[in-house]
């Protein structure tokens, strides 16, 4: 795959980039390794400075790096801004928590002398290089959501960032060395996917994260399981969106258009799949696909537009083709279903809701990311659970009820790394996010995330 810009809404490449050679990543390499060796002695107070001095520019480049975003992968711009913000609220949030989140910890006095220590406490130590393999979606994002608790536990980071968005990498990286961190402590590998093992394999690097699809994450944690590194996955998901009789159905239906459809359709926390209770199937139904045919597609750079176009063909043709094998096995079309006439030159793809899903299709049991959502009608709580859980992923998951009795089935029940109730699945600094089953393994975000690149260290005095 080229490193290179293209915009999405035309097809244009605006910058193409060189894959760096191998010198220059082993000078990154080496550089990183050695920054480690000092910046793993700082302490949280100075990293806070840093951190929020990188927050305070993130928010001054707020309107040219959401511009960025947007030329290179498509997001409507407003949703691009809210995404930088987000970034700068994040990377507040570690400056301020991150000390109480690694402070020492003292186990119970009883268990300290039944183990024959005078005292003993639990010291988290930072790992040291850790390389993150993120995805385009959300290219500032994905990348802060993993840098800042990072940084802010001792660690170093190299990115290796999607080759269609090159200029989001080379601004974070530009980002952390204006905000005032040692030279090498976060990196941009300007490399290829096939330029990941021999980092992964280099012993200067201790660990990875990977957000994207199952096959690039299979192959880093099968690297990274070869090499005994570390790793933290965060890989597709198929959430299902859970609508009881017990609920209030034009909310639900309301929050379904933008849960389906935020960023283009392309979120993995985005719910995907719409399991409906017969008695309140029909008007759900309805009101959903009046929402979804409101939307306004076109252009993203455009403060109106809902609905940009896909990052890539190949995101799109992947889409078309999820849905054709769906309408060809019985599925219906209740809105689009097609291209949007008049925007031929971008990978544009019209808001579509299918009815009438069943388990022969692809689209039952595999990822869409894009903005087409799937409905079922379900008898009861059992069946909906049944359903919800019936694919191989579990990221997240959204239930509106308003009956306790359903929620603890819930919450017992959905294989899920999250149960949003009466609202869609979003995620917040201080809340863990990751998932099970094919989603990945291990947490971001929270005191779950910052500790995923610990050493947890037990110190014994006798
Ligand atoms: P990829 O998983 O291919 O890309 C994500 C990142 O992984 C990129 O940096 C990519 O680099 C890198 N990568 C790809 N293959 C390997 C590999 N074998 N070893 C190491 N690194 C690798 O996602 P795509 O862009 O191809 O999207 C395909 C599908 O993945 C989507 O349709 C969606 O289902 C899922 N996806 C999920 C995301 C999420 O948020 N969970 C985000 C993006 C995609 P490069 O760009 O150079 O190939």
């Amino acid at each position: 795959m080229p490193i290179a810009t293209v915009n999405p809404a035309t097809g244009e490449t605006l910058k193409s980039f060189g894959a760096m050679g191998p010198e220059e990543v082993e000078r990154r390499l080496a550089t990183a390794g050695t920054v480690f060796a000092g910046y793993r002695t700082t302490s949280f107070e100075q990293r806070a400075r840093l951190v929020l001095r990188a927050a305070e520019l993130l928010d001054a480049d707020r309107d040219d790096i959401a511009r960025t975003m947007t030329l290179e992968m498509g997001k409507p711009v407003v949703a691009a801004r809210a995404e930088a913000a987000k970034c700068a609220k994040a990377l507040r949030w570690y400056a301020e928590h991150a000390a109480e989140l690694l402070a020492d910890e003292e186990p119970d006095e009883d268990d300290v002398r039944d183990s024959g220590a005078e005292r003993a406490r639990i010291h988290y130590r930072p790992l040291g290089v850790v390389l993150a393999v993120m995805p385009w979606n959300f290219p500032l994002w994905q990348v802060v959501r993993f840098a800042a608790p990072a940084l802010m536990a001792g660690n170093v980071a190299l990115l290796k960032h999607a080759s269609n968005v090159p200029q989001t990498a080379l601004y974070l990286e530009d980002l952390f060395r204006r905000a005032g961190f040692p030279d090498g402590c976060f990196q941009t590998l300007l490399i290829g996917s096939d330029g990941v093992e021999k980092v992964l394999r280099d012993p200067r690097v201790a660990a990875a994260t990977l957000t994207g699809s199952e096959p690039a994450g299979r192959s880093v944690a099968a690297i990274c399981g070869d090499e005994i590194k570390k790793t933290v996955l965060e890989l597709g998901g198929s959430d299902p969106y859970v609508v009881l009789a017990s609920a209030d159905v034009e909310r639900a239906a309301r929050t379904a258009v933008t849960a389906r459809t935020q960023n283009n359709g392309q979120s993995c926390i985005a719910a995907k799949r719409f399991i409906v209770q017969d008695g309140v199937y029909d008007a759900f139904a309805e009101q959903f696909t009046a929402g979804m045919r409101e939307l306004r597609v076109g252009d993203p750079l455009d403060d109106d537009t809902d609905i940009g176009p896909l990052a890539s063909e190949q995101g799109r043709t992947d889409l078309e083709e999820l849905v054709e094998d769906a309408v060809r096995k019985g599925a219906t079309a209740l809105c689009g279903g097609s291209r949007p006439e008049g925007l031929d030159g971008g990978w544009f793809y019209r808001p579509t809701v299918l009815a009438g899903i069943t388990a022969d299709m692809r689209i039952h049991h595999e990822e869409t990311f894009g903005p087409v959502a799937t409905l079922y009608r379900v008898r009861d709580l059992d069946e909906a659970i049944s359903v919800a859980n019936d694919t191989p992923f579990g990221l997240s998951s959204n239930v509106w009820t308003r009956d306790g009795g359903e929620v603890d089935r819930c919450v017992r029940d959905l294989q899920a790394g999250g149960v949003f109730f009466n609202g869609m699945t979003a995620s917040h600094p201080a809340l863990p996010f990751g998932g099970v089953k094919r989603s990945g393994y291990g947490r971001e975000l929270s005191g779950h995330g910052i500790r995923e690149f610990c050493n947890v260290t037990t110190v014994w005095h006798g």
